[in-house]
């Protein structure tokens, strides 16, 4: 999956240093990075050494990985050259190192954090960054705002050795199978969030729910954690239709063989596929 980057590590603790020239930058506007595209076809990350002659504003530390910072910038920070284009984020994926892409998922989701904490919620003063931690606070009222993570169920229903396949309703392009997936509610658990979701999108109810394992998902801001569970009863299919266009039970030999790689969702159902999930 995409944040397994082994043997490299992320540490996203909030340890400001002094940047270095080899350190990254990833400078976002508008949801995407600026990368440098003078080579179109291999874009990079810029560096520290790309702005030595530049007296650079105080660059927001990120995290590192093997040692090597990334700093934060924004559109506006710094004189950017002309070979500097906005990218989306996929365009991270190819790059080496082969982290690329999950640094810029990550900075992307802290970056999107910061940008909706610039005011204080409760009295509306000007935040500032905390010196020790990833916070920002209020110098008037005192309040603390905390990186906001979005937990969210993947969940895979059994039914013996069959599997429930969704589909979204509303995207356009390939059919593409999905597993239920929705967003915890404040107040409850893990485990009744995947049987509401359940409930919810399929009308079907579930027992032996068992965690498989999680990942970061700053797509949506979230943790995803995955669950796999038992139909319990009656699986009659009842489609909330304005979120599934399709929840079929599919049997294990006509699942097809998944590419993972990136999503829990793909794993979840190629561990299904090859009966490698916990039972
Ligand atoms: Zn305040």
């Amino acid at each position: 999956m995409v944040h397994q980057i082994a043997p490299h590590k992320l540490d996203n603790q909030y340890k400001p240093r002094p940047p270095k020239a080899d350190d990254y930058i990833f400078i976002f506007a508008k949801g995407q990075f600026y990368l440098d595209c003078t080579d179109e076809k291999a874009p990079r990350v810029p560096t520290l050494s790309d702005f030595a002659e530049q007296k650079l504003p105080q660059l927001r530390y990120l995290f590192a990985i093997d040692g090597i910072a990334f700093y934060l910038a924004w559109e506006g920070d710094i004189t950017l050259p002309e070979t500097y284009k906005l990218q989306p984020t996929f365009a991270l994926f190819p790059m080496q190192p082969g982290y690329m892409g999950f640094a810029g998922l990550t900075a992307s989701h802290i970056a999107g954090w910061y940008d909706k904490r610039r005011i204080c919620g409760r009295c509306g003063a000007k935040l500032v960054h905390s010196e020790v931690e990833r916070k920002m606070d209020c110098p008037e009222c005192k309040a603390e705002e905390f990186p906001q993570i979005n937990p969210v169920v993947i969940v895979g229903v059994t039914d013996g050795d069959k599997l429930m396949l969704t589909q979204y309703a509303n995207r356009p392009g390939p059919k593409h199978f999905a597993l239920i997936a929705g967003f915890a509610e404040i107040g409850e658990s893990f485990e009744e969030c995947v049987a509401r979701e359940v409930y919810e999108e399929i009308g079907v109810r579930v027992k032996n729910i068992r965690f498989y394992t999680s990942q970061p998902w700053a797509m949506s801001g979230s943790l995803l954690a995955g669950f796999y569970c038992d139909l319990d009863g009656d699986g009659t299919i009842t489609l909330q239709e304005d979120e599934l266009s399709e929840g079929v039970w599919v049997p294990r030999e006509e699942i097809p063989k998944q590419d993972v790689g990136f999503a829990l969702t793909a794993e979840m159902i190629e561990q299904f596929r090859i009966n490698q999930f916990p039972a």
